[in-house]
Parts: structure tokens; C-alpha cells; sequence
């Protein structure tokens, strides 16, 4: 059973916590290309592919970053071009943005991009506009929707599993129920705090039903020597906590279980019964 491996292409300093007022720093993240090295290598050394939704200004910003990972066979897909959470933009904000990101992406892959993820999974099932404007734009899928309630973002009400919406196809983050209770345990917070063995139990329990899980990090999440945002205790905590053992829990995840990118999957037969 293939699973799903994707990784959200940022700077060390884009984060969208209510407390932090801007992210637009100037700065350029010398950690980046190095995080992303490291993913390559890891994705070389256990044969996994996987779809990484980069950010444009981040691909403007660091011009050798997309010609990396796709030599390596990785999909490249759109995580925006400024990372401006989705339901805090009018319809043609987010129309502009998505644009400018496609543009960017598609001038330098020279390949059209089908898919597309929202910063801080900031999409939820009262943005009726959202899908219309993917589609618009040819995108074949979305990978936006938290189906779990959390501090931050995310919508019980979303559905858990890969469906279709009009023409695209919705990838929601992994949870497992659990008495009733969504619990998320692949993406970002949860993926680091829990321990692996809780994970691989999640990804099994997704398995057993036919599912894919989806394994959603940050480069910076892999990465001890990032410099540090100054955050509030509640806020330090989601974004740092476990960073150390990040790494190789992800590493011995891609040794248990078979990963590809999100467009390997919809090639395969397995989507068209959604
Ligand atoms: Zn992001």
C-alpha cells in the first residue's frame, strides 16, 4: 500500500500564529537548501517520492531550490506565493496570489503544476469560492483541508479521506478516529509529538481500510541549528517541539512503508472509485 509523502517548501520564519503579527521578513534562510538536501537524500536513500508544495517567493528567493528537487523526481506543487492565510483574502486575493505562485513555479520547471496546498492548512468548508478558483487555474487537486478541530486551524466537519469537489480532487490531512474524537498524527506539531510507534499505528489503521496516510513536514522541522522565531510559550512549543528526533522518526518511517508523491497517486487506478 503506497502512502503519501509531501513537504511544505517555507523559510524558517513563515508561521501564522495569531500573536505574530508579520511574517514578510527580508532575510534570506540559509538553512533552506541544506533542509531540502537533506529530505533529497533521505527520499534517495529508501526510494520514496514525494510532492513538495513550495511557496513561490520562497522559489524566487532561492532560484536552485526547484531544479533540485525535481532532478530527483519529486513533484513540485504550489504552497502560494506569500504565504497570506486563504479565509483572511477576498476571492481575488487569493485568485492574484495563487496566480503569481503558478507563474513563478511554472516559469521555472517548465511544467504545469496540478497541485496546491494552503498555508496553515487555512481552508475550511465555509469557502465556497476556494475550489472554483483552483479549478480555474487547471490545478487537478487540493491538499488543504484539517480535518480535525485544533488551536490553530482545521474543520471537524471536512471530510477524512481523499474525495472528489466538482472537477479536483481533495487530499485532507491523515487522522484516525478515535471514540469519536479526529485525531491528527502525520502533519507538522502532531507528526513531531508523537511518538513513531503511534504514527505507524495510524498509518496502519488508514491502511486497513484502504486509505493512504499523508506525512506533511516542514524542512525546518528536520533541523536542530534553524534559528528561532520569539514566540510565546503556547506558540514555542507547537512550532519546536522534538525537532531533535524529527529526523529519524521520519527516517525509519520511509523504511517501513512504501511513500510516493501525490501525483504518483492520482495516476494510479486507486482514486477513481472516490
Ligand atoms: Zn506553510
Amino acid at each position: 500500500m503506497l502512502n503519501l509523502l509531501t513537504f511544505d517548501v517555507e523559510e524558517w520564519f513563515q508561521a501564522n500564529y495569531p500573536s505574530t503579527a508579520s511574517t514578510s521578513k527580508v532575510e534570506v534562510d540559509e538553512r533552506l537548501e541544506v533542509n531540502v538536501r537533506g529530505l533529497l537524500d533521505l527520499c534517495a536513500e529508501h526510494q520514496a517520492r514525494a510532492t513538495f508544495f513550495i511557496l513561490g517567493r520562497t522559489a524566487e528567493r532561492h532560484p536552485r531550490l526547484v531544479p533540485l528537487i525535481q532532478e530527483k523526481g519529486h513533484e513540485i506543487a504550489s504552497h502560494g506565493y506569500e504565504h497570506i492565510l486563504v479565509y483572511e483574502q477576498t476571492p481575488e486575493s487569493f485568485g492574484a496570489d495563487l496566480r503569481k505562485s503558478l507563474d513563478v513555479l511554472g516559469g521555472i520547471s517548465r511544467q504545469s503544476v496540478l497541485g496546491y496546498r494552503a498555508p496553515s492548512w487555512s481552508v475550511n468548508t465555509r469557502l465556497p469560492w476556494f475550489y472554483d478558483i483552483l479549478e480555474s487555474y487547471g490545478l487537478a487537486y487540493d491538499s488543504s483541508l484539517f480535518p480535525a478541530r485544533t488551536f490553530l486551524y482545521g474543520d471537524n466537519r471536512a471530510r477524512r479521506f481523499p474525495h472528489c469537489i466538482g472537477n479536483l480532487i481533495e487530499i485532507p490531512a491523515s487522522t484516525v478516529s478515535l471514540f469519536g474524537l479526529r485525531i491528527p498524527f502525520a502533519s507538522g506539531f502532531f507528526f513531531r509529538l508523537f511518538p513513531g510507534f503511534i504514527i505507524r499505528l495510524g498509518i496502519r489503521a488508514l491502511n486497513r481500510r484502504g486509505q493512504p496516510a499523508m506525512i506533511c513536514l516542514h524542512p525546518r522541522e528536520i533541523d536542530v541549528c534553524s534559528p528561532k522565531l520569539k514566540l510565546p510559550r503556547k506558540e514555542r512549543f507547537i512550532h519546536y517541539v522534538n525537532i531533535k528526533t524529527a529526523r529519524n522518526k521520519l527516517a525509519g518511517l520511509l523504511a517501513s512503508f512504501s511513500f510516493c508523491s501525490i501525483q504518483d497517486y492520482l495516476s494510479l487506478e486507486a482514486y477513481r472509485n472516490l
